[in-house]
């Protein structure tokens, strides 16, 4: 990425410091963001981020443009009503992979085929952090440590890029937060993407997966580059181990964007709910 870029990542930062504890994966994703919108120069005033509820949920609070910090699994059910409500916004959604994949499973469906313009990042270390370490939707079937599942889970684990492929998504990108300017490459590329974009972001969290600090030695760029062939994406996608990172699909699609709903009808339905 270039270095000329006119506003410096730090204007998109809080004065708020994150309690994320030492080493987590999710510092690197808040550089990533904000180096993203530093080198699109995009006015604060002009991007919302809307997220769930976790550790990687916090992100808002600490970007310096419009934030909602919202309910469990929700994100994207809320940003959906913004982008339809306010079109000209640049809307971001953050979360984790217990509360995309799990909670707001459903939402991650739809919102890949119904294809509005947002981006969704998803930093899965396939743990619930924040509730102390349980197994997620991406755990591996055999992760023992937790002691809801002292066996494992037992379950094959979800793939995010697959699902969202199969559900229709029109941009799936996978980063490694040890890589933050890789990072945010692919979260300009999503940004700039007409359409729904997923970045599913490999996010360590060193407190309860602490043997996910080994990723660095794992995670590498996709080989190929990237298809708008859904069935070679499909193949592309099953054959990899989940450790590949880069964009791995992108195609053209319409984009949905509900043209009668203008601000002033949103008025007129917020004074009928008036008492
Ligand atoms: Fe990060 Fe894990 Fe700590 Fe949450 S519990 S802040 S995901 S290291
Ligand atoms: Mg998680």
């Amino acid at each position: 990425m270039s270095t000329d870029t006119p506003l410096k990542p730090k204007f998109y930062k809080t004065e708020v410091k994150p309690v994320w504890c030492p080493g987590c994966g999710h510092f690197a994703v808040l550089s990533a963001v904000t180096k993203a919108l530093a080198y699109l120069a995009l006015p604060r005033k002009d991007v919302a981020m809307v997220s769930g509820i976790g550790c990687s949920s916090r992100l808002p609070a600490y970007v310096s443009v419009y934030g909602f910090h919202g309910v469990h699994g929700r994100a994207l059910a809320v940003a959906s009503g913004l982008k339809a409500a306010r079109p000209e916004l640049t809307v971001l959604v953050a979360g984790g992979d217990g509360d995309g994949f799990s909670i707001g499973g459903n939402h991650f469906l739809h919102a890949c085929r119904r294809n509005m313009d947002m981006t969704y990042i998803v930093m899965d270390n396939e743990v619930y952090g924040m509730t102390k370490g349980q197994a997620s939707p991406t755990t591996a079937p055999d992760w023992a440590e937790s002691k809801l599942t002292p066996h494992g889970p037992g379950v094959p684990s979800f793939n995010p890029a697959a699902i969202a492929l199969a559900s229709g998504a029109s941009f799936i990108a996978r980063g490694f937060t040890g890589d933050p300017n890789g990072l945010a490459k692919l979260l300009v590329a999503a940004i700039e993407h007409p359409g729904f974009s997923f970045v599913q972001g490999l996010s360590p969290c060193t407190t309860y997966r602490p043997e996910q600090k080994e990723w660095k030695n794992i995670v590498r760029p996709f080989e190929l580059e990237p298809t708008a062939d859904p069935v070679e994406a499909a193949h592309r996608i099953q054959a990899d181990d989940g450790m590949s990172t880069g964009l791995l699909y992108q195609s053209r699609i319409p984009v949905w964007q509900p043209e009668n709903l203008v601000s002033t009808q949103v008025d007129q339905l917020e004074r009928g709910f008036q008492v």
